[in-house]
C-alpha cells in the first residue's frame, strides 16, 4: 500500500488515501472529492473547478495524470 493526500492528488485537504495501485488511489480521491463537493466545501469546490478546467484540455489532463502516476510510483510502500 502507498499513501497520498487529497492535496497531492489535486484536492484541497490533508486527508490520506491508502491504495495498492494508482487507479485505486485516483478512484478514492475522486469519491472523496464528490463527497466534499456535495457538502459544498469551498476549498474542494475550487479544486474541482480547476480540475474541470484541466479536463477541457485532454493533453494537459493526460500529462497531469501521468505526472501523478509517476509520483505514486516513486513513493515508498507503507509499512
Ligand atoms: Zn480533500
Amino acid at each position: 500500500m502507498k499513501t497520498m493526500t487529497c492535496k497531492q492528488l489535486g484536492g484541497a485537504c490533508d486527508k490520506e488515501f491508502h491504495a495498492k495501485t494508482f487507479e485505486e488511489m485516483a478512484e478514492m480521491s475522486k469519491k472523496h472529492g464528490m463527497e466534499m463537493f456535495q457538502k459544498g466545501d469551498e476549498k474542494h469546490l475550487n479544486a474541482i473547478n480547476e480540475m474541470m478546467e484541466l479536463m477541457k484540455n485532454p493533453k494537459a489532463m493526460a500529462q497531469w495524470f501521468e505526472g501523478k502516476r509517476k509520483e505514486f510510483d516513486a513513493l515508498p510502500e507503507d509499512r
